[in-house]
């Protein structure tokens, strides 16, 4: 009999699985954990399914080596493995580093560990010494006790339980397993829909129930009460039994939507971020596995768990910049968890009040179908958005907030009701220069200006995190005293507020502030609240929360997104500017938003004055169509990076050369890449664009193949589907 082998994929850089013995009396299937030799370490790997294992070069059985063990952890399901192999094609990734990422959760692995407990036995100790006879008294009472509970509650070092089990005094038993929290119920308050709510949860909830892949888009305004809605279709799933992902772009923060899940749900759902412990993941992985986890909420990892039976996904405001991943595998989850689903066979919902222009091109086109939403829940209007022209009626040097909005802020807190000044700076300011040589600080390691954190006392770097003291001296010229900060960042903000509005509580949230996830939860309560009059914020406070006293918007500077020449940045700013002037008028106070500009003329800027999305949509659909950039085209960034610039330069100029001509396909570039100095790496770019219905990963591959060898330190990255172009 020929002796039986098994292809098993490691977690490491490479496309291929390898192929190993499998030993007599052992039985694996695709998607196990296996401990197999490499080299001369033990490494973890995952039985792969023979058809995918590809490239694989084949060698004499009598040369393989056998697999060590098979681990007692959860096994990948058939449509992670699925999405796995989707992905390393997709995006050119290794196979390997795809598992890696999936796996990386694993770190401390989801093993199905059991719980020991200890109790006695009646047998005398061989000695006995203090602690053991403390920990004797405590056991006394005859209750069985978890190992490192009956340690900790005599006061014992867990090697006195270990050393009285060996001794026969205490034996280990296993105890049953934690009991599980309640699961989701779906009946528990069930809100009345309106109309139209009804009507698009109907929609999904038969999608749910036909257990076939569908996409929805759950296109509806701010405030018209999407996360209800979709928690009738997460409802039905639990209903039959299955189980529902919820994707949110920053889980962390989202602490008004667990709020939100347990007045529906009676439980939070499980979350998974990597603000969860490990060892709490460890245990939501394997209760994933097991199905008893009904309803996971989590970011974009959460899209790699083991589900036994996923009914339905979620992606909460689907057009989220925060969905895409950049570095490492280059992924768009948004995009992933509509590969999942269809390997799934279940429908995904996308949520948005302002979907991303290849959502939208989609439901146009009819691939998704469209559940609209198109007025607040309750009645309460969207706040129109008025325009205040920074060239004519724009604040004193050294301010920022014009005399209307200023004007608009008192009434407002003369009323009793909450503002919300909108600035996306991080910081103090975001340029600090020289007054008497004109120098400006820069990052040593990337192409960016420090930026003043007063708070902390520090010039940062937003892209590598570097730090240093604000100097006393300009490190150009050395003159005294001459460093000055230059243009607003929200704390700069903050101080203008206090000094025009004395009495009123200003609160500035940003991500960058001390105090982590903790802090955070607890000031957008104090807002929620009604603690708190002035919220000055960053993009942190667009999304998704519920402040129902808020009822002025002021943007300080709607342009800042602007003007770099990359076709995202009109589609970026629309979405972002919406979804924060959508943050006020939710509850009694009548919502009003302003933007201040220096170019209301501005396609951007008329459309959030008119809300006429729609029309600003068709402009930036029948541009990128015109342009065949994506959705209409295909695209794929390629980032050449090197130490020294001309390393980079080089090796980009060849890579370019080296490309296959194809008719279809458009090599641009190279050219410096938008942050050309990043981390001490100088980086040159090429993008790729092909025709939509070309395979362009399998155009990249073959390129690759001959492409110029890469040396020393230089680094080629390829992202397919990049977010700026
Ligand atoms: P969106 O996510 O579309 O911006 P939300 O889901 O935040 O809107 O809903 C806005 C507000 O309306 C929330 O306070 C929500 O609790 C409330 N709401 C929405 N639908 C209902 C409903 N059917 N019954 C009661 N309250 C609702
Ligand atoms: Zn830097």
């Amino acid at each position: 009999m020929s002796p039986r082998t098994v292809d098993v994929l490691l977690p490491l850089g490479l496309d291929a699985a390898y192929s190993y013995l499998l030993p007599e009396g052992m039985e694996v299937a695709p998607g196990d954990l296996v401990h197999v030799p490499l080299g001369t370490k033990s490494v973890i790997g995952v039985v792969w399914p023979r058809a995918q294992a590809v490239g694989g070069k084949a060698v004499e059985a009598s040369k393989l080596k056998a697999v060590k063990a098979k681990l007692d952890y959860v096994p990948l399901p058939p449509d992670l493995i699925g999405l796995i192999d989707w992905m390393a094609d997709y995006t050119l990734a290794p196979r390997g580093m795809v598992l890696r990422m999936a796996l990386r959760h694993g770190e401390s692995p989801g093993a199905a560990r059991e719980r020991v407990g200890v109790r006695l036995t009646g047998t005398a100790p061989a000695r006995m010494t203090a602690a053991r006879a403390r920990l004797l008294d405590t056991l006394a009472d005859g209750f069985v006790r978890g190992k490192t509970e009956a340690a900790r509650e005599a006061g014992v070092s867990p090697s006195v339980v270990d050393g009285l089990v060996d001794d026969g005094t205490l034996e280990a038993v296993v105890l049953p397993p934690e009991p599980a929290a309640y699961p989701p119920d779906p009946d528990h308050a069930v809100p009345e829909l309106s109309q139209p709510q009804a009507e698009a949860a109907a929609a999904m909830v038969a999608a749910v129930k036909a257990k076939t892949f569908a996409v929805h888009l759950l296109d509806g305004v701010t405030g018209s009460g999407k996360t209800e809605t979709y928690f009738e279709a997460v409802a039905e799933a639990i209903r039959a039994g299955r189980q529902a992902l919820i994707l949110l772009p920053e889980i962390a923060l989202t602490q008004a939507f667990l709020d939100r899940f347990t007045e529906r749900f009676g439980v939070k759902p499980a979350e998974w971020h990597s603000g969860v412990s490990t060892r709490r993941r460890a245990k939501v992985l394997n209760e994933v596995a097991s199905g008893q986890v009904k309803v996971v909420a989590g970011a974009r990892s959460a899209l790699f768990l083991p589900f036994r039976d996923l009914g339905l996904i979620i992606v909460d405001e689907e057009h989220d910049p925060a969905y895409k991943q950049e570095d490492g595998v280059c992924y768009h989850a948004r995009d992933m968890a509509v590969v999942r689903a269809r390997l799934a066979s279940a429908p995904i919902v996308l949520a948005s009040a302002t979907p991303s222009i290849e959502t939208e091109v989609n439901a146009r086109r009819g691939r998704y179908r469209r559940l609209a939403l198109p007025v607040r829940f309750g009645g309460a209007k969207v706040p129109g958005l008025s325009p205040i022209d920074l060239r004519k009626e724009g604040p004193p040097r050294g301010r920022w907030i014009a005399p209307r909005l200023e004007a608009e802020i008192n009434t407002t807190l003369e009323a009793g009701e909450q503002a919300l000044l909108f600035l996306n700076r991080r910081g103090y300011a975001p340029l600090t220069l020289c007054r008497s040589c004109g120098h400006r600080m820069r990052c040593p390691s990337c192409t960016a200006w420090l930026v003043e954190h007063r708070f902390r006392r520090r010039l940062t770097c937003h892209h590598c995190g570097y730090q240093a003291p604000v100097p006393e001296k300009c490190p150009a010229c050395g003159a005294p005293d001459s460093l000055v900060p230059v243009g607003p960042g929200v704390e700069r903000l903050q101080e203008e507020v206090q000094t025009l509005f004395p009495n009123a509580r200003a609160l500035v949230l940003s991500s960058d502030l001390l105090g982590g996830v903790e802090r955070m939860r607890a000031e957008l309560d104090a807002v929620a609240k009604g603690d708190v009059d002035v919220v000055v914020g960053t993009q942190l406070v667009a999304k998704g929360h519920n402040f129902p006293g808020l009822a002025l918007v002021g943007v300080v500077d709607a342009d800042v997104g602007l003007g770099h020449g990359d076709p995202r940045a009109a589609e970026r700013t629309f979405q972002l500017v919406h979804q924060v002037a959508g943050r006020a008028g939710r509850g009694k106070a009548e919502g009003r938003g302003f933007i201040q500009t220096h170019m209301p003329e501005h396609p951007v800027m008329r459309a959030l004055v008119t809300g006429d999305r729609d029309a600003f949509y068709d402009v930036e659909i029948a541009a990128r169509e015109e342009a065949h950039l994506p959705p209409f085209g295909r695209m794929a960034a390629l980032i050449v990076s090197a130490s020294e610039a001309h390393v980079a330069e080089g090796h980009a100029r060849r890579l370019a050369a080296s490309a296959p001509i194809l008719p279809d396909v458009r090599i641009l570039g190279p050219a410096e890449a938008p942050l050309a100095l990043l981390r001490g790496r100088h980086r040159w770019r090429l993008l790729v664009r092909s025709p939509r219905n070309f395979d362009l990963p399998a155009y990249l591959r073959e390129w690759r193949a001959v492409a110029p060898k890469i040396r020393g330190n230089i680094k080629v990255a390829i992202d397919v589907d990049p977010q700026s172009f």
